[in-house]
């Protein structure tokens, strides 16, 4: 998405998560073309990308037109085809490529795609270098290659699914997941998800049923696994009696886990007991965990008492990555909306990773999920958004700074305000015209209160 802030003077293209945008609206082949130049161009003559993508509309004209721009630069494409984001991740570290090209809208709308430019460590792009692509694209100071050198300038490259599957299967305790006898439903939403989890489940010894799992993305479920698109998932999970369910986000990198009666499990709430897990199971890893601001308080009222350090940042699961990259580690790196990042396997939420984690504990633990999740302190949780424009939600931000200045803030996105009994944050979106409203209570009238004071701001500043 691009943003005009002020008079035009900061120009942006990436959002949180890479250039996000309508197919032929606000994402065009043009917008694709000029974008792989200037990633081609910032790059350099003679390295190697790899490119995959997810099985959005749109796809195979922005991948096309993303090749056309890198090759112009003289960069080698390696075409990896339909594959997760955390596939091809593993892919760009694990064969030594330069950088990887993930085309992608994540859990956006099915109307939307998008390109992410991710480093030669698998992890996405920090911002100074987004910056410096931007700066080449908005100033066109494209390079192109001498025609010499334009030959054989792609190649298809099909390990991506396969070298990934191996992987994450390699990372659990096979024979003890095995021995269970696991009945899992995995809901992909009818994206690349299907390509992987459900064969990496089987490797486990699991017995796997599918939901939403071809890759014709209309009628679709909504791309973000949330309560409300995993309803008849959830059932599913009940009704057949399987142990566990999962759904993930378009591109795979997110696991929201439906436990055996059919409730889903926020992704905050999964990843504490994950946490708590993998505290014992590697325990040379660093004693912290890194979570966005839009997790719940709970994470450090579970965690503290274990001696585990909870460390607040930004939303968006790349500043994750980079903030556990420069601690030199953690236990893991979360938010509530599924992501889950294991640095052991590699520094990116990796949706089919976190899967088999949570088999290899509900193997270990010997106990339902629904029981190790009742385990945990109670909250009412509300999560809601409202459409308006990132000016709008900027001041929104500040009206509700404003309304409860007595109490504790954290500032760093948004606003997160902490009182006894409830806390709520109020942040624009990164991706998307809206502000998205979370908040949590110990009772449910307490967060209907915060409610309605938030939203009579926000009905003021609604598109
Ligand atoms: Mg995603």
């Amino acid at each position: 998405m691009i943003y005009y802030v002020g008079c035009g003077m900061v120009r942006r293209l990436f959002g949180t998560d890479g250039v996000r945008g309508i197919v032929n609206k606000t994402l065009t082949a043009e917008m694709a073309l000029r974008l792989g130049y200037a990633i081609g161009t910032y790059l350099g003559p003679g390295k190697r990308i790899l490119l995959c993508t997810d099985a959005r509309y749109g796809g195979e004209m922005i991948s096309r037109a993303v090749i056309a721009g890198l090759t112009s630069a003289g960069v080698k494409v390696y075409e990896g085809g339909l594959a997760p984001t955390p596939a091809c991740q593993l892919a760009v570290r694990d064969f030594g490529f330069d950088g990887g090209v993930m085309i992608t809208a994540s859990h956006n709308p099915p109307e939307y795609n998008g390109i992410k430019f991710i480093a030669s460590d698998g992890i996405e792009a920090p911002r100074e270098v987004e910056e410096e692509i931007e700066s080449i694209y908005f100033e066109s100071r494209f390079r192109p290659s001498s025609w010499m050198h334009l030959s054989h300038m792609t190649e298809r490259f099909p390990l991506v699914v396969e070298h990934y599957v191996k992987s994450v299967a390699s990372r659990v305790d096979k024979d003890r997941i095995k021995m269970k006898g696991f009945k899992v439903v995995v809901d992909p939403a009818n994206n690349v998800g299907s390509l992987t989890t459900p064969r990496i489940l089987r490797e486990l010894g699991v017995k796997v049923l599918t939901v939403n799992a071809d890759l014709h993305p209309l009628p679709y479920r909504e791309p973000e696994p949330t309560p409300k698109s995993l309803k008849e998932t959830a059932e599913i999970v009940k009704v057949i009696g399987a142990n566990l369910g999962v759904g993930h986000d378009g591109d795979a990198d997110r696991a929201v886990f439906i436990d055996e009666k059919g409730s889903i499990v926020l992704g905050d709430r999964s990843a504490i007991i994950l946490a708590k897990y993998i505290k014992d199971r590697d325990p040379d890893l660093p004693k912290r965990v890194v979570t966005a601001v839009s997790s719940g308080i709970i994470v450090e009222e579970v965690l503290k008492p274990f001696g585990i350090e909870v460390v607040w940042t930004r939303v968006g699961s790349p500043v994750i990555s980079r903030v556990i990259q420069k601690m030199g580690g953690a236990i893991c790196g979360f938010e509530e909306n599924g992501s889950f990042i294991y640095p052991k396997h590699q520094l990116v939420r990796d949706g089919a990773m976190t899967t088999a984690l949570m088999l290899e504990l509900l193997a270990v633990e010997g106990k339902p999920l629904s029981a190790l999740i009742d385990e945990l302190p109670k909250y009412y949780t509300i999560k809601t958004k409202v459409p308006m424009t990132r000016e709008n939600a900027e001041k929104f931000v500040e009206e509700v700074k404003e309304l409860y200045k007595g109490y504790r803030q954290i500032t760093i996105d948004g606003v997160k305000v902490i009182g006894d009994d409830f806390w709520v944050l109020v942040r624009p979106s990164g991706t998307e015209p809206i502000a998205r409203i979370m908040l949590e209570a110990k009772s449910e009238e307490k967060a209907k209160e915060i409610l309605n004071e938030v939203m009579k701001i926000a009905e003021r500043y609604k598109s």
